[in-house]
């Protein structure tokens, strides 16, 4: 039995107002070489400075998925020439990395797995080309991007941990706001490594790299691709090369483009421009107190005060949301039922309306109390679903809602007992087939009592004073 192995490289580009080494916008800009300077075309002489927020938003990252983080580090230069890179050279690490044996908890399928990161270190981003038929175009406005990259151990064994991973990672990134990590404008692009091996065997196989992958689809279908690829080889005996692809969209395959004997020798070296960056472990420290409480921890506490699991595996995946679910905890709503009430209506008329948590005109202190209203018996549920939908569209309080369209409940006893009687006043047939044992019309005339009230009588309460009013009948 053939199982499959894979690790991956992850690139993430960090949203610094800066660039990694000059003082370039770091801006996604539609139009080419907007945000360029001397440093990022590499013009002879310029001398480098390392940006302090793309070394602490490195640092948070690495922190969060838990690296070792150093207490120094170096820049390396790493050479090697193509049009996109102008200086004939790389600012990354390899000596001194910011994190280094890491790792991530993810669940798949009930089951956890962890994931162990490599090393995490931090890089500057190259031009981008757009390519055409007999020409090519270069964009400096990517180059010297600070940018973060995640090597992973090779432990994956399918498709869906993969995904998972990449998930989870992308949400921890977005929660500790070092990147938008937003795949059409490529901030986040990914690396397969694969590999196949038999189930018994103590060297991993050969595999093949698949390059610059941006979107999570493409990655399972990638990864789908090449375990089919590889097994079809190694199952009519043959090799696999150790080779460079790249995955077409087109025509859902990957394509060899070129092979990989052995590493290639950058000949690395120390940048000698930056000297070596020293970390305090107070610096160190204040950056760690920076990171919010990440998703796992949240879904465990979460779950622990009555949230379900599939609501709270639905609530971490957006920091913004979490913070709403806990706003309204923090003025006494209950946990399950704004669980609920976000994860059933709430999220489902964003999506609809292509709005972020921040543009509804619903806040935590209006959904509380709507809750109070349900629960001290003032507006019914189905009244709770309607008020719930028009503070969103007609923005109002329910309050408001409440009072102009006369929705309170009927609680007063006197009140109901006045109408259950006109009602079995009227019903007096109906009463009759009741006593005389078919008591199943009891259900008749209750929904005349709520018809008759508009369906603004409390139900409970208004079933125990027709049993009342009926018996004495
Ligand atoms: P390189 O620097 O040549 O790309 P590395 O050894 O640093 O090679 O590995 C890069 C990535 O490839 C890592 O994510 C690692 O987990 C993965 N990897 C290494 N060997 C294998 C293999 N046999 N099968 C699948 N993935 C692998
Ligand atoms: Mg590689």
């Amino acid at each position: 039995m053939l199982k499959t192995v894979i690790g991956l490289e992850i690139h993430c580009e960090l949203n610094t107002k800066s660039k990694m080494f000059s003082g370039s916008k770091n801006e996604y800009e539609k139009m080419p070489n907007q945000n360029i300077s001397v440093i990022d075309l590499a013009f002879p002489g310029i001398l480098p400075l390392p940006n302090i927020q793309g070394v602490r938003k490195a640092i948070k990252l690495a922190l969060a998925l838990n690296c070792e983080v150093p207490n120094e580090v170096m820049f390396d230069r790493k050479n090697y020439y193509y049009a996109d890179l102008p200086k004939g050279y790389q600012l990354t690490q390899m000596t001194k990395p910011f994190g280094k044996n890491g790792y991530l908890d993810i669940e798949v399928s009930g089951k956890q797995k962890r994931i162990t990161i490599h090393q995490l270190h931090l890089e500057e981003d190259s031009a981008s080309m757009d390519h055409f038929s007999d020409y090519s175009l270069i964009n400096y406005n990517r180059a010297g991007v600070p940018l973060v990259e995640i090597v992973t151990d090779p432990v994956f064994n399918d498709e869906k941990e993969v995904i998972q991973f990449l998930e989870s990672l992308r949400t921890i990134i977005k929660y500790c706001d070092v990147s938008s990590a937003s795949s059409e404008k490529g901030e986040l692009r990914v690396d397969v490594n694969i590999s196949m091996m038999e189930e018994d065997a103590k060297e991993l196989g050969v595999r093949a790299e698949i390059k610059n992958i941006n979107s999570f689809n493409s990655v399972k279908e990638t990864i789908l691709y090449e375990i089919k690829r590889q097994t079809e080889i190694l199952e009519s005996g043959g090799k696999v090369l150790q080779e460079t692809r790249r995955w077409v969209d087109d025509t859902k395959e990957t394509v060899s483009m070129r092979e990989k004997v052995d590493a290639i020798d950058y000949k690395y070296y120390v940048e000698p421009n930056i000297p070596v960056v020293s970390l305090s472990e107070e610096f160190i420290n204040e950056i760690k107190s920076s990171i919010p409480m990440l998703p796992n921890e949240r879904k465990e506490k979460y779950i622990k005060s009555g949230v379900k699991e599939k609501d709270a595996n639905t609530i971490i995946r957006n920091v913004d949301i979490c913070e709403f679910f806990e706003n309204v905890l923090s003025l006494g709503g209950d946990a399950r039922e704004a669980s609920n009430w976000i994860t059933t209506r709430l999220l489902g008329y964003m999506s609809a309306n292509f709005l972020t948590i921040n543009e509804v005109y619903l806040t935590p202190s209006m959904l509380v109390s709507l809750m109070n209203m349900v629960s001290s018996g003032k507006i019914s549920t189905q009244q709770a679903k309607e008020v719930f939908n028009l503070i969103l569209e007609e923005k109002k309080t329910p309050e408001e809602i409440v009072k102009e369209r006369g929705m309170e409940q009927v609680s007063d006893i006197d009140e109901i007992k006045k109408l259950v009687n006109s009602v079995l006043d009227e019903f007096n047939e109906q009463v009759l087939v009741y006593k005389s044992g078919k008591t199943n019309i009891l259900g008749f005339i209750m929904g005349q009592v709520l018809k008759q009230s508009g369906g603004k009588v409390n139900p409970s309460i208004a079933s125990k004073i027709l049993n009342e009013e009926i018996s004495k009948r």
